[in-house]
């Protein structure tokens, strides 16, 4: 079989795969996204920040439904670090259905093709495409194309199925919506400890009229706790529970994130792209970013590999070279994270705070800190921080090695 369908069958219609199939088919190729709902960004998992180079990407302001300057972050004692210049906007607060919708939309408009309720079966790869089965709104059929394009989230099928591997953590999460909750002007807050955050932190994010709500965690960590008890260990607790009294809840979201990019993304005809390839930032959870860098690392290459049907896994390979940096960057922040925040205890990240709330430390935090790139940061401050030093050798070998 030689004749194709398509150029780019993608599997999943979310951010990155909307994004994936708006840049492919402007480029001139023949997309078809495979969405497995009926409906497109429904159900989502997400607290909706899109930091502003993500935004440029796509252009989707009208989504935008508030703009956080800074942060405030309780330790789990309760001492607040605050950080962040209301003249610089750190990132967007987006309603996630209209931007994935936006992303779709775009990609339509480019020329691509939209399946809902569609979903893969199966798919085989010869030396000259692969064809998909295909189940669209209950009916079976076959496809042909060149490519094989996995956005298909964190639980991808596709990853599954062409045996990827897994990405090296799973975080659960898990939000709320709330009505009633007052918080700091411009500015999202993080709570830490284990009571609440075991290994990473909790969240409260201005949301335009609401606000979310959100925990997550390792699961190593959750030691037999559901991510919505440790969010009641919140709503309890006694620092913070006067702050949820008059509130009401208007929607929940529970999911689970994937951090820690595959080595190998690519096998014959078939690529991972954006929380298939395990994208999501281990330092906050954010992965339509990721994914939209991942998209235009590749796509002028790939564009020329397909038009020239030269999809074998050793020419995948090459293109996929500029993410190795991306996977180091991603390994480089996790070290970090868990230096700081991960491998703590309650004591030493109260010592952490103590030190995060001197006036020097902040002004470091607000000159160098970046929601998108938290590793300069981070080495900074085991440099420029006297009190961090004693991590810098561990930290040292663990970033060379990383
Ligand atoms: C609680 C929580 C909060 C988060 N907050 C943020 C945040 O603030 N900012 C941020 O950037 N990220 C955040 N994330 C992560 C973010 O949601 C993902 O990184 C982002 O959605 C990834 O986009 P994607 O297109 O790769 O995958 P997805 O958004 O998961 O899209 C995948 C699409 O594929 C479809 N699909 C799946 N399987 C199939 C199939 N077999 N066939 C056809 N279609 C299929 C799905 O229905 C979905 O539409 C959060 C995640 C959680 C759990």
């Amino acid at each position: 079989m030689t004749g194709h369908d398509y150029d780019a069958i993608i599997v999943g219609a979310g951010p990155v795969g909307g994004h994936l199939g708006r840049i492919l088919s402007e480029k001139g190729l023949h997309v078809l996204l495979l969405e497995e709902h009926k409906e497109i960004g429904k159900p989502f998992q997400c607290a909706g920040l899109v930091t502003p180079s993500a935004m440029n990407r796509v252009g989707l302001h009208d989504s935008v439904l508030t703009d956080v300057w800074g942060a405030r972050i309780h330790s789990p004692l309760g001492t607040r670090v605050e950080i962040g210049e209301p003249s610089i906007l750190r990132t967007h607060v987006v309603c996630r259905k209209l931007f994935d919708e936006g992303c779709v939309r775009q990609a339509i408009e480019a020329g691509a093709t939209l399946w809902v309720d569609s979903k893969p079966t199966d798919a085989e790869v010869d030396d000259e495409g692969v064809t998909v089965s295909i189940q669209r709104e209950g009916k079976d059929l076959k496809l042909r194309c060149k490519l094989l394009c996995g956005a298909d989230g964190v639980h991808s099928w596709t990853r599954r199925y062409f045996r990827f591997g897994r990405p090296k953590e799973f975080m659960v999460g898990f939000q709320v919506e709330l009505a009633g909750f007052e918080g700091p002007q411009g500015r999202l807050e993080m709570f830490s400890g284990e009571e609440v955050g075991p290994g990473l932190f909790a969240w409260a994010i201005p949301n335009g009229e609401t606000h979310r709500i959100g925990v997550w965690a390792h699961p190593d960590r959750l030691g037999g706790r559901s991510c919505e008890m440790l969010y009641d260990a919140l709503r309890n607790h006694p620092l913070w529970k006067h702050r949820f009294e008059n509130t009401h809840e208007t929607a929940r979201f529970c999911g689970p994130l994937a951090s820690g990019m595959l080595r190998r993304i690519y096998k014959n005809r078939v690529l991972l792209f954006g929380d298939a390839a395990g994208l999501c930032k281990p330092t906050t959870g954010g992965g339509i970013g990721p994914g939209f860098d991942q998209v235009h690392l590749l796509a002028d290459k790939l564009v020329k590999a397909v038009e020239s049907n030269k999809l074998s896994e050793s020419n995948l390979k090459r293109i996929c070279k500029p993410m190795e940096k991306m996977r180091k960057e991603l390994e480089r922040a996790r070290i970090l994270r868990d230096l700081f925040v991960s491998s703590c205890n309650d004591e030493e990240l109260e010592q952490t705070f103590q030190i995060f709330a001197r006036s020097d430390v902040i002004a470091l935090i607000n000159e160098v800190g970046d929601i998108e790139k938290p590793v300069p940061l981070g080495i900074r401050l085991l440099k420029d921080v006297p009190e961090f030093r004693k991590m810098a050798a561990r930290a040292t070998w663990a970033l060379l090695t990383g």
